[in-house]
């Protein structure tokens, strides 16, 4: 697990836009593109990173203005928080919680490669949930997985006859036969 690295499982080729697009052109572009966030880009070189929140924000406080007379280079952040493909992901994410960020670009050379999200992390491996559980987008698909595996453990329990010693019992699913308390613990 250590030798997983930033560079395996980003998203390579992220769409970016120009820094004149507006955040009316961004809103949609993200709604075509269903992405969450747009890395701005001049040159090949990352001058700005704009989120959905960031495009709310805008919404709410610059309200009496419209999002096309806004461009998404001037609400961006001039530091942006970015990460290696050489990092692993154990860097990756310990960046993400100290910073409270659920995604990066990534930066090799000064050039964006990609882009790399919480939801990236947890699908190349569910077992970081514990890890990034108080973002939370993932603590609700935590608690989703948590009611899943409920489920099914209640599914793995029922009234029957052991499969084992042929009492009726309350039976439990142990490597594949539905066994009573007794022979499970004799085992
Ligand atoms: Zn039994």
């Amino acid at each position: 697990m250590d030798n997983i690295l930033v560079a395996d499982i980003m998203t390579r080729e992220p769409i970016v836009i120009k820094p004149s697009l507006n955040l009316l052109e961004c809103a949609k572009t993200m709604v075509r593109k269903r992405v969450g966030s747009l890395p701005i880009i001049n040159k090949k070189k990352l001058v700005g990173f704009i989120s959905q929140k960031d495009i709310l924000w805008a919404l709410i406080k610059k309200s009496k203005k419209d999002l096309s007379t806004i461009k998404a280079i001037d609400i961006s952040q001039k530091k942006i928080a970015t990460v290696k493909p050489s990092a692993t992901i154990e860097e990756a994410i310990k960046k993400m919680k100290k910073l409270k960020f659920e995604r990066f670009p990534v930066i090799n050379e000064g050039e964006l490669v990609g882009m790399i999200t919480i939801k990236d992390i947890l699908n190349f491996n569910p077992e970081f949930y514990p890890e990034l559980e108080e973002f939370a987008l993932i603590r609700e698909e935590s608690e989703k997985l948590k009611r899943v595996k409920k489920a099914k453990d209640r599914s793995l329990i029922r009234d029957g006859i052991c499969e084992e010693c042929g009492n009726q019992d309350v039976l439990q699913k142990i490597d594949g036969l539905f066994i009573c308390e007794s022979c499970k613990n004799s085992k």
